[in-house]
């Protein structure tokens, strides 16, 4: 045994039921050797030479926290486009961009840009305006082809919504992208007589939209740029694991080396596992997914692995393209499903779920976790299996009955809480009726049904921040945003699940719980330092304790305002 690091602190929660609370934890070589008191590890410290680092005495450390489904490179792509998004943001490099309150403020904002667009190098054409972060929720209503055309015929333009699952696009771009009203694309939006309305909905539309900008989108150097601006980010929220859950959409190699490369430099002081999305599984490796999996293993480190696959089955919360069963949407909308057509899902998810490669299924409506949890059911009939951890990913509009079917099958839930507070009142009015916005995140149906579930963020790809503190803020309190009104208060659940949420049971979903996710003898030394102890500050102020940093395996990582 190495020289023992033994870190003492105000009270530390272990998150390990057994032995709850302590005050010292001895590390080393980035593990955890023993937890408890100065006094209890005596006999570890009469035999190993150690030093007593007491520099958090006064604060309160609890496990590292881990955000189970972010996408921090492809959202740094994004931030590096123009702006068109409701709140106040950053660009790639961390500098500062205002929000823009409605549709009319975007509309002149495009015409701004549109203005100050270049012309293509041979004189000829227009080059495209590329710009990102719509909301339709917040802002208005979707843009379209005729409000884009109004704003130019000549300049190309191609808004990505702020949840990337829908594209807008005037004729100009429509024309360059290359399809008309013959193609035959899944999530190709027309209009009711057929016309082409300039919506790209869904992976399968995006990609072919997001081709004709591709070298706008994905220019060099964003990602790495971007990683190093998110490592920061997540440090500043005490977050030490996360899971980006669409790895490959961009280019497997890329994407791992970017990410490779921040770990390696110290811009990343994150423990990273890339889920890979399975439509760009199937169309690089085909039936050969199984090599890909071994190859990218012998590659793995403690910091960085590739896990388990994603399926995308609906569109997005924000961007109203989710599925719901009846009565449907406000308006009339249908929402989309992913391009897996559903029929064939169970043929889709059976090879990984024969191999063991866990499953992450998005589901954000309650009519798209019923088709996943009957394809879960069918799996189950056809090969059936104990431990297998599929996971629902989202979980926005659930029934209790839906919580109770996950449990029977012995599904897991990955929920994003922050809808309750930032759109509730929202989307009462648009798209998905008071029900459904009150009820999102049915987090004390998913404990009354004993499914484990963590909290995540979608970070940066929906308009909620990667703040673990206020996700369980959310998940106790559930408060809209004019922080009185409580919606759906029986779904609230206790202080203590929605901090296991984030740390223990998060390591769960991800199949990393062996060895992350609390402060117990053998895992690794992960933590996150607060100013304030969560189990005694009035719960309505947790998301303002302030984080003081993160220790990646023995090491401190200081929190920046
Ligand atoms: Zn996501």
């Amino acid at each position: 045994m190495d020289k023992l690091t033994v870190f003492t602190a105000t009270r530390i929660h272990t998150m390990d039921p057994g032995r709850p609370q302590a005050d010292a934890v001895a590390v080393s070589n980035g593990r955890i050797v023993s937890v408890g008191t100065l006094e209890s590890m005596q006999p570890w410290l009469r035999r190993t030479p150690y030093e007593i680092d007491d520099r958090f005495l006064g604060r309160i450390i609890l496990p590292g926290f881990i955000d189970p489904h972010t996408h921090l490179r492809l959202s740094g792509t994004y931030m590096s486009l123009n702006y068109v998004g409701p709140i106040d943001s950053t660009d790639h490099l961390g500098q500062p961009l205002s929000g823009l309150p409605d549709q009319e403020s975007v509309i002149s904002r495009l015409k701004e840009l549109v203005a100050k667009a270049t012309d293509s190098s041979d004189g000829t054409t227009k080059s495209p305006l590329v710009a990102w972060g719509y909301d339709p929720g917040m802002q208005g209503g979707h843009l379209n082809r005729d409000i884009l055309d109004a704003i130019s015929t000549e300049t190309p333009i191609w808004v990505v919504a702020y949840a990337p699952h829908i594209i807008y696009t005037n004729t100009p771009m429509i024309k360059k992208i290359g399809v008309d009203e013959n193609s035959q694309i899944h999530g190709l939006g027309r209009d009711p007589t057929g016309k082409l309305n300039g919506w790209f909905v869904e992976t399968e539309a995006t990609a072919v939209a997001a081709r004709a900008v591709r070298n706008q989108v994905y220019g060099a150097g964003f990602g790495a740029d971007s990683l190093k601006l998110q490592g920061q980010v997540a440090v500043n929220s005490g977050v030490t694991t996360t899971a980006d859950m669409l790895y490959g959409t961009h280019s497997f190699e890329e994407e791992w080396d970017d990410h490779s490369k921040a770990i390696t430099n110290g811009s990343l002081p994150l423990r990273m596992f890339l889920v890979p999305f399975e439509g760009s599984l199937r169309r690089r490796y085909g039936e050969n997914f199984l090599d890909f999996y071994q190859h990218m293993a012998s590659q793995a480190s403690d910091q960085l692995a590739v896990h388990g696959v994603k399926f995308v089955n609906d569109g997005s919360y924000p961007s109203m393209t989710l599925r719901l069963n009846y009565p449907g949407y406000l308006d009339g909308e249908e929402g989309l499903t992913g391009e897996v057509p559903w029929e064939d899902m169970f043929d889709r998810m059976l090879p990984f779920w024969k191999e063991g490669i866990q499953i992450h299924s998005h589901a954000n409506g309650d009519e798209t976790i019923d088709m996943t949890l009957n394809t879960l059911k069918a799996l189950q009939n056809a090969a059936p299996r104990f431990d297998h951890r599929f996971t629902i990913e989202h979980y926005c509009i659930s029934t209790p009955a839906q919580a109770r079917r996950l449990s029977a099958l012995g599904g897991l839930a990955s929920v994003n809480p922050y809808f309750v507070h930032y759109r509730s009142k929202i989307q009462a009015e648009k798209g998905f009726g008071p029900d459904r916005a009150e009820a999102t995140a049915r987090l004390g149906s998913l404990v009354k049904a004993g499914v484990t579930f963590a909290l995540h963020s979608d970070y940066n790809l929906v308009v909620a921040p990667m703040h673990p503190l206020t996700a369980v803020w959310i998940a106790v309190n559930r408060l809209t945003t004019d922080n009185k009104t409580i919606v759906a208060p029986g779904e609230r659940i206790s202080l203590d699940q929605a901090l296991r949420a984030i740390t223990v049971d998060a390591a769960h979903v991800l199949n990393q719980d062996d060895h992350l996710g609390s402060i117990e003898v053998g895992k690794h030394a992960d933590f996150t330092v607060l100013d304030e102890d969560p189990y005694e500050v009035d719960p309505k102020t947790i998301k303002d304790i302030r984080v003081h940093g993160t220790i990646l395996a023995g090491e401190f990582h200081p929190a920046r305002a």
